[in-house]
């Protein structure tokens, strides 16, 4: 007989999400609690098959908050691909760059450490066991817990395991399990669903702006020994303009690695207007400028991957506590917009919120009001500080042409408050325009790139250099609510932008020759998690939902 019945596990404090933020916090709270005398039963679970495989950020780490952390890093092991002895800061046209004169001072990264946020999660994991946190990857947080009041977060149902695409559990099913604790921290990175599914029953984004995000696609390439960065002044480099133009918000980083390999990625910001573009293909045609193809020559791609990044900061993010919860990192929208930077920014709201954590045990209340100490601290910290500058920042560099400059040179001058304070935001979903409308002010050429599978790889040779892998048979974790809806109205008007916008190449259209009818076809067995399609879709036609634990991408160095 197969056994569903639920196993409860009850801890003092669970976090869901096994990035910076939540293990930086996990660490953080043993120390403290142990300083305290407090016995702590503490948890976290990640959906990752491993912690990390699911991580993938920039990587330029500023040590601010791990310092704070541990003063003895180098010594305990943290591993740092190399540190960064120079910025170069360049905007491209089709074919030439030029050096930008000066660096803007919050993109100073002279001395912070290049790293792969896989790797370095991967490291803080080891020290949080080491300090008694129970770590669970392969564990979805699936569904939030609430107490009978229907308000109170008590935990997180994680997913069941083995059920048939069907819905039929098969013979080898495990049910979920719920882990109950006093109070449940989730650092799910952007875009969490846990979050979304709490934001829809308690108020935490009432008063707020809507989250904006920007995807960046990513790659690490192994470079002949001799290389650009045997000669170079700087190891970090970033860039803006081509391919993206002035209209679409964006531009590349190259960060220099150890073993001659480098970190490479375009990012895009989600408020595009022009539903043709391809982030795929724009990522491609950045490799093909000819000074990155430069960069990279005789290279070869050893690993890819994609993920959103929440950039709003200040004025969108969540009311940071509710009964029960806290909210911390990237689903917290604590990142450095104008820094380009969430690492440091995602571990010290860990870190606040353990130390909120502490003082709630100590009075034995988990109430929403104890809890957002929390906010206090954070109000009090250099995190609001950083996180207040950048306020207007991703506002402005969403605007258009040079109108973008005025706005991003006032902010610089003003402390953050810019031309007017507290610009508007306006959801990414909203911001596409039909395609009737940007046919003839398009900025990109939508001409499809060569590949030579080595150095130039496609979406599906991405897909493989991610090591995504999903169980074929299980119910889909991508709901397209109406397909109709996807191949009669926004055809007509976006041309199914899906088709274009996922890096993964999940959604495909097809055309029947014979009846002409349309038909979208989805292969979610090639999702990165990356969330691009619950953000971007103008219909919010799409819901991303978590799949079996475990599933997804396996990065183990970007
Ligand atoms: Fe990203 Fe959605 Fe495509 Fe998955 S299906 S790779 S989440 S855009």
């Amino acid at each position: 007989m197969m056994n569903r019945d639920r196993e409860q596990i009850e801890f003092d404090v669970l976090f869901v999400g096994g990035g910076p933020a939540n293990l930086a916090g996990a660490i953080h709270l043993m120390k403290l609690a142990k300083n305290r005398g407090l016995d702590l039963e503490v948890a976290l679970v990640e959906k990752g098959a491993d912690i990390g495989s699911h991580a993938l950020s920039g990587a330029v780490l500023n040590p601010i908050a791990l310092k704070e952390l541990m003063t003895n890093y180098r010594e305990a092991g943290c591993p740092i691909e190399t540190d960064v002895r120079g910025d170069e800061f360049y905007f491209l046209t089709k074919s030439r760059r030029y050096t930008v004169p000066f660096v803007p001072r919050y993109m100073h990264n002279k001395g912070f450490h290049i790293i792969s946020l896989s790797k370095f999660v991967s490291w803080l994991a080891t020290l949080a066991e080491d300090l008694g946190v129970n770590i669970f990857p392969g564990f979805a947080g699936k569904e939030v817990l609430y107490d009978q009041d229907d308000r109170t977060v008590i935990g997180v149902r994680t997913g069941d395991k083995g059920v048939g695409k069907d819905g039929i559990p098969k013979a080898n099913f495990e049910p979920g399990i719920d882990i109950l604790a006093k109070v449940t921290v989730f650092g799910e990175g952007a875009r969490g669903s846990l979050l979304q599914a709490i934001s829809k029953k308690l108020p935490i984004f009432e008063g707020k702006m809507p989250q904006v995000f920007e995807t960046g696609i990513k790659e690490v390439i192994q470079l002949p020994e001799t290389n650009y960065f045997s000669n170079s002044r700087g190891n970090d480099i970033h860039t803006f303009g081509y391919p993206l133009g002035l209209n679409t918000h964006g531009g590349g980083f190259i960060y220099e690695m150890k073993d001659h390999r480098i970190s490479l990625g375009l990012i895009v910001g989600l408020s595009y207007q022009d539903p043709m573009l391809d982030l795929y293909e724009e990522f491609i045609r950045f490799k093909r400028h000819p000074f990155v193809a430069e960069l990279i020559k005789g290279g070869r791609v050893i690993e890819q991957g994609a993920r959103t990044i929440v950039t709003g900061g200040y004025y969108n993010m969540p009311k940071l506590a509710v009964d029960g919860g806290l909210f911390v990192g990237s689903s917290a929208s604590m990142l450095n917009a104008p820094a380009l930077k969430g690492i440091h920014t995602s571990m010290k709201s860990g870190m606040l919120a353990a130390e909120a954590i502490v003082e709630a045990f100590s009075r034995g209340s988990f109430t929403r009001e104890t809890l957002n100490h929390y906010h206090q601290l954070f109000e009090d910290s250099w995190l609001k500080k950083e996180l207040y500058i950048g306020r207007n920042f991703a506002q402005a560099v969403s605007k258009k042409g040079l109108v973008k400059f005025l706005h991003v040179g006032a902010q610089y001058l003003t402390g953050g408050r810019g031309i007017f304070d507290k610009m508007p935001m306006k959801e990414d979903a909203k911001r596409l325009r039909p395609l009737k409308d940007v046919r003839l002010q398009c900025t990109t050429t939508h001409k499809k790139q060569a590949y030579d599978g080595v150095l130039y790889v496609d979406k599906l040779t991405g897909v493989y250099l991610s090591k995504t892998q999903h169980r074929e048979d299980q119910p889909g974790h991508l709901i397209v609510h109406d397909q109709r809806l996807c191949v009669n109205e926004c055809f007509e008007t976006y041309r199914c932008p899906c088709t274009r916008f996922c890096p993964g190449n999940v959604y495909e259209l097809e055309i029947d020759d014979k009846s002409q009818e349309r038909r979208l076809r989805l292969n979610p067995s090639n999702c990165l998690h990356c969330k691009t399609c619950d953000i971007k879709d103008p219909y919010g036609n799409i819901t991303w939902t978590c799949p079996e634990g475990g599933d997804g991408p396996r990065y183990t160095v970007v």
